[in-house]
C-alpha cells in the first residue's frame, strides 16, 4: 500500500502485524442453533416409540429432509410424512453453516463441465431462482430467519488470488446473463466493506443471507403444523427393503411406501455410499457484536462475502451486528467418526486449529477490527463430493431415494433438491425429477483407509499454501504439483 495519509500508514503498520486471535473451544452445538434454541425451542417432538405406517418416512431432520417433507405436503395435501431425526432438526450441517443462501454462478464452469453447457446453465438458473423463491417462503409463512436478499461479493483478496471464474463469466456472457455475476475492481469490492486487501471481485445480486439454524426450525414448525409427524432423538438403524419398506429405530418401526435417506455426511458410515463422498468438517467463528466498528469498515449492508483463495473464506453479518465467518480450511474424518450432534467423535482427529485460522483471516483481511473479541466457535460436517455436486438417486426398486453429496454448498441445493426427491417420492415425471443431477453419484472417491489421509493431507496443504501466499511467500512445488493433481483429478468425468 502506498501510505500516503495517516489511515493508510496505519492501516500499512497492521497489514504488516501478526495476527494475534484468542478464539474459544470449539463448542458443542453451533451458535446458531444455541441462539435458534434460545429463542423458541418449539413444539417438542419426541422419539418413536413403537410401530407406526406412513405414506413416506424421510430420515434425516437437515435442509434436504426438511424441504422434501415441505414440498410433499405442497404437492400432495393429506399425505402422510413421518420424519426421522437422530437429534434434533438443524443438528446437523443445516444448523452450523455460514448462512450464505447462495446461487452457483462462480461455480458455473465446473457445472457445465459436468453437465454439458445448456444444462449446467439450467441447473445454476434453477438454483439462483431458489433464493426469489426462498424470499416467498418467508413472507408466506411468516418465517423469522434473519433473511436479507442483498447478494454477495466475491472478493479477490490479494494478486496471489485468481481473479473469479473466468470460464463461468464467458458462458454467462453467451447466455446473455452477465449481469448475474458482473466484475467489480479493488474501488467498487471495497465499497462493500473496506478491506485493503481487496484488488477485486466479482458481485451477484442471487445470494441470501439467513440464521440458518432459525430456517431449520422454522421449517420444522411448518411441517408441524402441516402435520407432518417429526420424532427427533430417533436414528434409523436400518432400513428393510419391500413394499412397504420398513425403517428400524432403536423404539419402533415406520412401515413406508416411500422412503427418502436424507441424513447427509452420516450416510458415509452406510456401505452403500462408502465411495459417494467424503466426510468435511468446516469451523466457524463469531465475533461480539460490534456495530461501531461495522459502521468504521463500512461493512453497512447485508452483503455476504467470499474470499478467492483455494480454501474459500466466507463470512457475513449477523443481525446483532456481529461477523461470522468460516473456511480457509477443513478437516476430515472418517464415515462412522461423527457424533449425533454433528462434531468428531474421536477428538483427536478434530481439527480445532481451524477455528483459529477462520478468526486470524477475519483479522488479516480487515486489519481494523485487530483485538476483536471471538464469543464462540463450532464445526460441522459436510458429504463432500469429488465434483461438489449434489446427488439424487433411486434405487431399482423405485421407492428408495437418497439426496447426498452436498458439500459445502447445500442451501440452494438442498431446497431444489426437495422439489426434486419429492418428485421422486411421487413418481412424478415433472422437470425436477430430470435435474442433471438426477442419478447415481457423478464421481466416486478413493476408499477408507486411503480417503481420510488423503483428504487432510491435501486440505493442510492448500490452507498452509494460502497462508504462504498471503504472507507474500511461494505457495512451494510441493503445494503447486500437489493443486495441479488434485485439480485434475476433481475434474475426471466418470459417468461420461
Ligand atoms: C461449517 C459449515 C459451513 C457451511 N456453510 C455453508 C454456506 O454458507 N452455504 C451453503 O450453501 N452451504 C454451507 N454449508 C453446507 C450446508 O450446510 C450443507 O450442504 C447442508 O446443510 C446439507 O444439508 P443436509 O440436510 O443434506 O445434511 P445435514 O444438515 O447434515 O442433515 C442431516 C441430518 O441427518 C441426521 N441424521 C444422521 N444420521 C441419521 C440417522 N441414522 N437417522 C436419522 N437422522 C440421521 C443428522 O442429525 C442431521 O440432522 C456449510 C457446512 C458447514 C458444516
Amino acid at each position: 500500500m502506498a501510505g500516503t495519509t495517516p489511515y493508510d500508514r496505519w492501516i500499512k503498520g497492521r497489514l504488516d502485524a501478526r495476527v494475534d486471535v484468542v478464539v474459544p473451544p470449539v463448542g458443542h452445538r453451533s451458535w446458531w442453533l444455541e441462539q435458534a434454541l434460545l429463542a423458541d425451542p418449539g413444539e417438542p417432538c419426541p422419539a418413536l416409540v413403537g410401530d407406526t405406517a406412513a405414506d413416506v418416512c424421510i430420515a434425516g431432520g437437515g435442509f434436504a429432509g426438511l424441504w422434501t417433507a415441505y414440498e410433499l405436503t405442497e404437492r400432495a395435501p393429506g399425505i402422510d410424512v413421518v420424519l426421522i431425526e437422530a437429534g434434533v432438526c438443524g443438528a446437523g450441517g443445516s444448523g452450523a453453516n455460514g448462512g450464505l443462501f447462495s446461487c452457483s454462478w462462480h461455480v458455473l464452469g465446473t457445472l457445465c463441465h459436468f453437465f454439458g453447457e445448456e444444462a449446467g446453465v439450467h441447473y445454476a438458473q434453477v438454483l439462483a431462482d431458489q433464493v426469489d423463491d426462498l424470499d416467498a417462503w418467508v413472507a408466506r409463512h411468516e418465517a423469522r430467519i434473519d433473511l436479507h436478499h442483498e447478494g454477495i461479493l466475491y472478493a479477490q483478496a490479494g494478486e496471489w488470488q485468481d481473479p473469479p471464474d473466468a470460464e463461468g463469466r464467458a458462458i454467462l456472457a453467451r447466455h446473455g446473463l452477465s449481469e448475474r455475476f458482473s466484475v467489480v475492481d479493488a474501488a467498487e469490492a471495497r465499497r462493500f466493506a473496506d478491506s485493503p486487501r481487496f484488488v477485486g471481485g466479482a458481485f451477484t445480486p442471487d445470494l441470501a443471507t439467513v440464521q440458518p439454524a432459525k430456517l431449520a426450525r422454522e421449517l420444522r414448525r411448518v411441517l408441524l403444523e402441516r402435520g407432518v409427524r417429526i420424532y427427533e432423538g430417533t436414528p434409523l438403524l436400518d432400513l428393510l427393503p419391500g413394499r412397504p419398506a420398513t425403517v428400524v429405530t432403536p423404539a419402533g418401526r415406520v412401515r413406508a411406501d416411500q422412503v427418502v435417506y436424507t441424513v447427509g455426511a452420516w450416510a458415509a458410515g452406510h456401505p452403500h455410499w462408502r465411495r459417494a463422498f467424503a466426510v468435511g468438517v468446516d469451523y466457524m467463528v463469531v465475533t461480539e457484536p460490534m456495530p461501531g466498528r461495522l459502521r468504521e469498515i463500512g461493512w453497512t449492508t447485508h452483503v455476504g462475502i467470499a474470499d478467492l483463495r483455494y480454501m474459500l473464506l466466507y463470512l457475513r453479518r449477523t443481525d446483532d451486528d456481529r461477523i461470522a465467518i468460516g473456511g480457509g480450511g477443513m478437516g476430515a474424518v472418517r464415515g462412522g467418526d461423527i457424533d449425533g450432534e454433528g462434531r468428531v467423535a474421536c477428538r483427536a482427529r478434530a481439527s480445532d486449529h481451524l477455528a483459529a485460522v477462520a478468526a486470524e483471516n477475519l483479522v488479516w483481511l480487515f486489519p481494523q477490527l485487530e483485538g476483536v473479541r471471538f464469543d464462540a466457535a463450532w464445526s460441522g460436517p459436510m458429504d463432500v463430493d469429488r465434483a461438489g455436486i449434489p446427488f439424487f438417486f433411486t434405487a431399482p426398486s423405485g421407492n428408495l431415494h437418497a439426496g447426498l453429496g452436498f458439500s459445502g454448498h447445500g442451501l440452494t441445493p438442498t431446497k431444489a433438491g426437495g422439489k426434486t426427491l419429492a418428485s421422486l417420492a411421487l413418481c412424478a415425471d415433472d422437470e425436477w425429477a430430470h435435474l442433471p443431477v438426477v442419478g447415481p453419484p457423478l464421481t466416486l472417491v478413493p476408499p477408507e483407509p486411503l480417503r481420510r489421509p488423503m483428504v487432510q493431507t491435501i486440505s493442510r496443504l492448500m490452507e498452509t499454501g494460502d497462508r504462504r501466499a498471503q504472507q507474500g511467500r511461494p505457495r512451494g512445488v510441493v503445494r503447486d504439483t500437489a493443486q495441479r493433481v488434485f485439480d485434475a483429478y476433481c475434474a475426471v468425468r466418470p459417468r461420461a
